[in-house]
Formats: C-alpha cells, structure tokens, sequence
C-alpha cells in the first residue's frame, strides 16, 4: 500500500476551499455531501457557487483557516495552487491540492457514495485512472440501493447499541439482520419500516434468545422420552434429527417445528459432522429454540460432545438432555441385567467402529485383557461390523468361546429382534442373517439370563442353565 485509505468524519467541522474554476467546483459539489460546513475563497474569479456556507472572493487570511478540519486547494494554475498551499500551511489542517499530490498532506481517493456507505479508491495519488476504473467496477457491484441498507444500519445503530449492550452479540445480530427480511426492505427504499422492523426483532431476541438442547430420544420406544425430552420437542422450533431417532418420536414434537433430517439418506450418505455443528450455530443465531435430538443418549458415543464444545465456542446456550442408551434399553427390553451380583460386578461400554480416517484393519485400541475378564459384562455398540474381531480378541484374552452373548436388534422398537449366541458361534450368527437395523452386543455371563424359545430350541439355553446353577 502506498498510502492508507482512511475515513474523516466532517459533523459540524469546516472545510475550507480555495481555488476557482470547475476544479473548484467539482471539489465542492463532493463535499457538499459531507455533513461539512463549506466555505470557499475565489480570489481569481466571482462566479456564484450554491450551496456551501460562505463564498468570499479573495485569499484568505491565516485566521480564515484557523479552524479549518480540512484544507483543499484547486487551482488548474500551478503558481495559483502553490500560493493557496502557502497560505494554507499557516493552518495545521491537512491540505490537498488538487492535482498536485506532492504538495498535498493527504488525497481524495475515487469515491463510490452510497449513503452512510461510502468506498473509497486510493493508488496514493500515482494512478488516479486506474482508480476511476476500479471505482467503475464496484459501482457495478454495489447497487445504488446499498445507500439504503447504510442509511438503515445507521439509523439501526444507536438504539442497538442500547438493546445489545454485548459486543459479539451486538455483532452477531448485525450478520443476521443484514441478511434479514428487514435489510430486504430497507433496501427498496422503505427505511423507515425497515428499522422498525429490525428493532421488533430486537425485542422478540432479548425475550428469547437462541438457544440448543441436546436430547436424548432414547433407543426408540417413545415412552422412553423423558418428559424434559417430551416438553423440549413440545417447545421446540427447529428440530435436527437424524436416523436413530425412532419412528413416533417426531410426531410428538410441536407440529409446526422446522425439522431437519441430517441422518444417512437413501444416498447412505450422512451430513457431515461440522455442517451440523454450523446449522445448530446458525438457527440458533436465528434466535430459534432448536432441539438436536439424538438416539439414546447425547453423551454415550453420540458426539454430543464435539456439538457442545462447537456450539460453545461460537457463544451459545447449550443445555444437554440425557436419553436411555441403547445399552440400557436393550438390556431391559430382553431381560438382560447388566450388572447382576452373581454374574457381573462391572459393565463396559464400548464401540465397535474405528474412528474416521483409522484403517479398518485395525480399529479397537482398547485394554481387551481387562475387557476380558470374566464376571464382566460389555456392551458392544457399532459392533456388527467388527464382531469377528471382537470376538476373536476377547477369546485370545481368556475369554471362553461359550460365554453368552445377546445380539439385539431394534432394542424397544416394535420390530425388535434378540438372538442369543456365544462368543464362538457370534460370527456365524451375524453371517447367517446380518443385521439390518441398529444392533447391539452384550457379551458376558449375564447374557444367559435371556430366555426365549427360540434360543431353547438351539439348545443354547443350556449354557444359561449352567450358569444359573
Ligand atoms: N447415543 C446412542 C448411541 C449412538 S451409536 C445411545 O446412547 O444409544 C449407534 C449405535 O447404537 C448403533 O450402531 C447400535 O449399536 C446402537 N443402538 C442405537 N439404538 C439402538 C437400538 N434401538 N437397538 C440396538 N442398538 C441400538
């Protein structure tokens, strides 16, 4: 940059001129769209200028130029310009003079006047036509109209100010009311109506401020909402979902919720993790009450951690709503105790699926010797994938091949399915029909307490009668 664009603010400020001509007159017509007062001294000619403050036809006097903010000086003679610029000097205003940069303190940059908005050129006074151009080329781009929306944020700003005391959220309500319907009407000229219309919003913000709820919708039974759940989704504006949230939740929520599906499509393609993040950032912002409704629960290996923290670092409310987790469902759902004082002192929780970017061929970095004692249930979530590797890790840790496991399928739904099997036999089974909907393992001795007759009829019942014993 060869100089520094900046921008001075003329409210009840002098601005002298001296010089003649249309040079003159091209330089007052400019800044008689300034707030400034003008006053002009013509000492070669007397031709009347129109509105300006004062016109005098002579050199002025040091005291003339006393209070001066600014000083320009436009003659086209450069003998002219240098005595205007001499006498100017007895002033500490800064000088322009016109044409003639290396007399000049500062330059007037090619201007594009939109109102309040205004944009300035500058090539530090080297290349005034490249900056006519360039002001050609963002005139283009920004219509006339923008002088509007100036004119609106200038009448906006002072009573916002008051209403946001807040500087980012002051900040954040002008992205959003920029992009609002009300910039759209301040931008058909009705300024008025605009600022109105904004400041109803301001209202309507500060009674109710955006605001995120992570809940947990549980496994899928409905009845197993909780009833802060059921009374967020009653409350709810915008609600982000996605595929494990079980059919006849949604229809609990407020009918005319705004609902966003974000799951895996037909496509089997999910929205990706921080495009979610920037919708809840973004209705929130809106000033919406949004629900992100999560199957089970947000904190058990939901991410509702990495949408707190994101949600957080953009400066929002976020309150978390815990669900019954899979693991927890399922296991009542099929009778299954997870912890029983015979039978199992501890229960794990872990996942199944490697993290994104890991290669599969390697996933589960996990403690498998603890995870393998036995007295010791696991709850395998994710796991229908990698159960072969599971199984085969848990067995080379010293678990036995006939340690039970439940594999249940739709946990709480009306479709739910529950196969019990044994760590030996877990591959074969899931082969045999792969599971089509979300499944869950429990591995451990507290599985045999499952009793269902089809399993009698395997015979595997016999492993449970044997613990049991
Ligand atoms: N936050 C959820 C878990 C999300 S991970 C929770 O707390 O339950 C997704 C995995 O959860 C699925 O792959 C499956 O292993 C398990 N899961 C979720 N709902 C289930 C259901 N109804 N029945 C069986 N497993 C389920």
């Amino acid at each position: 940059m060869l100089a520094l664009p900046l921008s001075w603010p003329l409210e009840n400020r002098r601005v002298v001129l001296i010089g003649a001509g249309a040079w003159l007159a091209r330089k007052v017509t400019l800044l008689r769209r300034t707030p400034a007062e003008v006053v002009v001294y013509q000492p070669a000619e007397q031709s009347v200028l129109e509105g300006i403050s004062a016109s005098h036809a002579r050199w002025p006097e040091a005291a003339d130029l006393k209070d001066a903010a600014l000083i320009v000086v436009a003659f086209e003679d450069r003998a002219l310009a240098e005595k205007g610029a001499e006498l100017a000097r007895t002033s500490r205003a800064p000088l322009n003079v016109v044409d003639f940069p290396d007399l000049s303190d500062f330059h007037v940059p090619a201007i594009i006047d939109r109102g309040p908005l205004s944009i300035g050129v500058a090539t530090g006074g080297t290349a005034p036509v490249l900056a006519r151009e360039t002001r050609t080329r963002i005139e283009a781009a920004i219509p006339p109209s923008e002088a509007f929306v100036a004119e609106f944020a200038l009448a906006l700003s002072a009573p916002l100010r008051q209403a946001i005391p807040n500087v980012d959220d002051r900040r954040r309500f002008w992205e959003a009311v920029l992009k609002s319907p009300a910039a759209e009407q301040a931008r058909q000229g009705q300024v008025a109506e605009a600022v109105a219309l904004a400041l109803k919003d301001v209202e309507t913000r500060a009674e109710r401020q955006g605001v995120v709820h992570l809940v947990g919708a549980g496994p899928g039974d409905p009845e197993l909402l909780t009833l802060k759940a059921l009374r967020l989704l009653s409350e709810a504006d915008v609600i982000v979902y996605d595929r494990l949230v079980g059919d006849g939740i949604m229809d609990l929520a407020r009918r005319d919720a705004e609902r966003f599906y974000v799951g895996k499509a037909r496509s089997n393609h999910s929205v990706p993790q921080d495009q979610i993040h920037d919708l809840l950032v973004e209705q929130a912002r809106l000033g919406k009450r949004v629900v992100r409704l999560k199957g089970g629960d947000p904190f058990v290996f939901g991410r509702g951690g990495e949408e707190v923290e994101a949600l957080r670092q953009a400066g929002i409310e976020v309150h978390v709503t815990p669900g019954i987790t899979a693991a927890l469902g399922c296991a009542a759902s099929s009778g299954v105790p997870l912890t029983h004082r015979d039978h199992a002192q501890s229960v794990t929780f872990i996942t199944g699926h490697a993290r994104d970017g890991d290669s599969g061929n390697q996933p589960l970095m996990l403690d498998w010797s603890a995870l393998s004692a036995s007295n010791h249930t696991l709850v395998v979530y994710m796991g229908v994938a990698t159960s072969a590797e599971i199984a085969d890790k848990l067995m080379r840790h010293g678990r036995l091949p006939d340690t039970p496991v439940l594999v249940v399928e739709n946990g709480t739904r009306a479709n739910e399915s529950r196969r019990l099997t044994s760590l030996g036999q877990l591959n074969a089974t899931i082969a045999a029909t792969p599971p089509k909907g979300p499944a869950l393992l429990i591995i451990g001795e507290v599985a045999a307490l499952y009793r269902d007759d089809a399993a009698a009829v395997a015979g595997i019942v016999e492993t449970a009668s044997r613990m049991n014993a």
